[in-house]
């Protein structure tokens, strides 16, 4: 059956709203040669300063350091120096804190971000659903498309309070995609683990572009300031042989790169691949692993997870939208598994809101039981924080806020409407809070949003970068006419 990009592109454009630029519809579209230069941070990033938040309730999300009402945590050259009450710290530049809870950085695990710039795109019958539609779209997609959509996402995400995310990169279609995105880290200073993935291009019996991999180690990360550290995002034993996922986690673990892939998505998959088990027969599991979903798998397999210490992450909203079932959160958590949350994908979930995907995990666990108590609001705070940074290897220098770590934390108004009266800060931040009560966010000891603003960020030109890359790749994609056959017959992009 032909694919009817026609109907698409009307259904579309009347569900799309604001979403694509009315003005750019009618429009010549740019060939891909002359699209507009890179969109990169305004005014470039700030300086890391010296700065005191005073008198906010604060979340350490330190065991030992506790919560801290009337709290001041003192910044200096990107490192938290102290954290505690009526601090000393002269001369430093004071940030008001009062009505304001102070608290680490969020942290997202699994981020599909190249498809940021085709939010929304997943449609309602299979034809046009996520794996058919990403497959389309991504085939079409620049290096530049790709950035595009890893600048919006990761300007989304820094105004959203999110500061750590796992880019898990499977749409590099050649070095230059990998380099396109870097790019767009370097400018825009969030901290991130860069997944680098398999593409379309990779053949079901064919590492990853290992050799590429390395290159990246060698000739990126030592100019991300420590920033950026690197993984590998394989299509794992469920897509792939044990074989292929021998050799790609040899190298990956040769680099101390991450290793991460998706993972009990279908009872399908479960039944027929059986991953977990075979990783861990093949002695592939352990704390450098995370896995994705997971959401058919076993007590047997959690079990597994837990005794390797292997990591879990869970993206509610995506398990739910496309069907991988209801996450089972509580059944994870009782076998002792290492539980973090993530994105996913804006293609498919619409949005990168944090606070909304902890409070859907709640839900989700307390619903499950069901029982108000199942899930309690600070265990759902500890996975978007501390539990976030020790699946991306990173807690020593992120997710609590302690002496010695970066400086990565976020300010919430606790005046706004939707925050007030200030109660419980826990049941606050995940019941009630949304981004735009973000005040205040630092990454690394830079200010990159303040007073509600995003301080280094050219919003405007990332929202017209990206209605422009949908409508040029849309009018590609229709020009190529291809059916929805074709794309169900080429590998899977997962
Ligand atoms: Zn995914």
């Amino acid at each position: 059956m032909r694919f009817d990009f026609t109907k698409l592109t009307r259904r579309r454009l009347l569900l799309a709203g604001t979403a694509i630029g009315s003005s750019l519809l009618g429009s010549d579209l740019a060939p891909a040669a002359t699209a507009p230069a890179a969109a990169r941070p305004a005014r470039g990033l700030p300086r890391r300063g010296e700065f005191v938040v005073r008198g906010a309730y604060v979340l350490t999300m330190d065991p030992e350091l506790g919560e801290i009402p009337n709290g001041d945590v003192h910044v200096k050259n990107g490192a938290i120096v102290a954290v505690g009450r009526a601090l000393a710290a002269p001369g430093a530049q004071v940030i008001d804190g009062k009505a304001m809870i102070c608290m680490p950085g969020l942290i997202e695990t699994h981020w599909h971000m190249w498809g940021t710039a085709a939010r929304n795109m997943a449609g309602d019958d299979e034809k046009t659903g996520y794996f058919p539609e990403s497959r389309v779209l991504g085939a079409v997609f620049t290096a530049e498309d790709n950035a595009r959509g890893v600048r919006i996402g990761l300007a989304e995400a820094i105004n959203g309070g999110l500061t750590t995310v796992n880019n898990w990169s499977h749409n590099l279609l050649g070095p230059e995609y990998a380099d396109a995105e870097l790019q767009a880290h370097k400018d825009f200073g969030g901290r991130a683990l860069f997944s680098y993935g398999y593409s379309r291009k990779t053949g079901q019996n064919q590492t990853l572009p290992l050799d590429d991999v390395a290159r990246v180690q060698r000739e990126w990360i030592p100019r991300l300031e420590g920033l950026v550290t690197l993984g590998i995002a394989s299509r794992g034993p469920e897509n792939n042989t044990i074989d292929i996922c021998q050799k790609e986690w040899e190298t990956a673990r040769k680099l101390g790169a991450r290793i991460t892939t998706h993972m009990g998505t279908s009872e399908k998959a479960f039944q027929e691949k059986h991953g977990i088990q075979a990783l861990d027969k093949a002695g592939l599991l352990g704390s450098d692993v995370l896995l994705v979903h997971d959401t058919n798998d076993s007590d047997e397999d959690f079990d597994r997870l837990a005794k390797t210490n292997t990591f879990l992450s869970l993206s509610p909203f995506t398990e739910l939208r496309t069907g991988f079932g209801i996450t089972p959160i509580l059944r994870m958590l009782a076998a002792g598994v290492p539980v973090s949350l993530s994105v996913d994908t804006a293609l498919l979930c619409g949005n990168c809101d944090m606070f909304a995907i902890m409070k859907a995990m709640q839900n989700i666990g307390d619903g499950l039981r069901p029982s108000e108590f199942a899930l309690p609001v600070r265990r759902v705070l500890e996975m978007a924080t501390i539990d976030g940074a020790r699946a991306l290897g990173i807690a020593d220098r992120a997710g609590s806020l302690k002496p010695g770590k970066r400086a990565d934390l976020i300010l919430l108004r606790t005046r706004d409407l939707n925050m007030a009266p200030m109660t419980d800060a826990a049941h606050m931040v995940v019941q009630s809070a949304q981004p735009a009560n973000v005040d205040t966010v630092v990454i690394d000891g830079r200010i990159l949003k303040r007073h509600g603003k995003l301080s280094a960020i050219d919003t405007e030109k990332l929202v017209n970068d990206v209605n422009e890359t949908m409508t040029r790749v849309r009018s590609e994609v229709a020009r190529q006419n291809r059916s929805s056959a074709d794309v169900q017959n080429q590998l899977p992009n997962r």
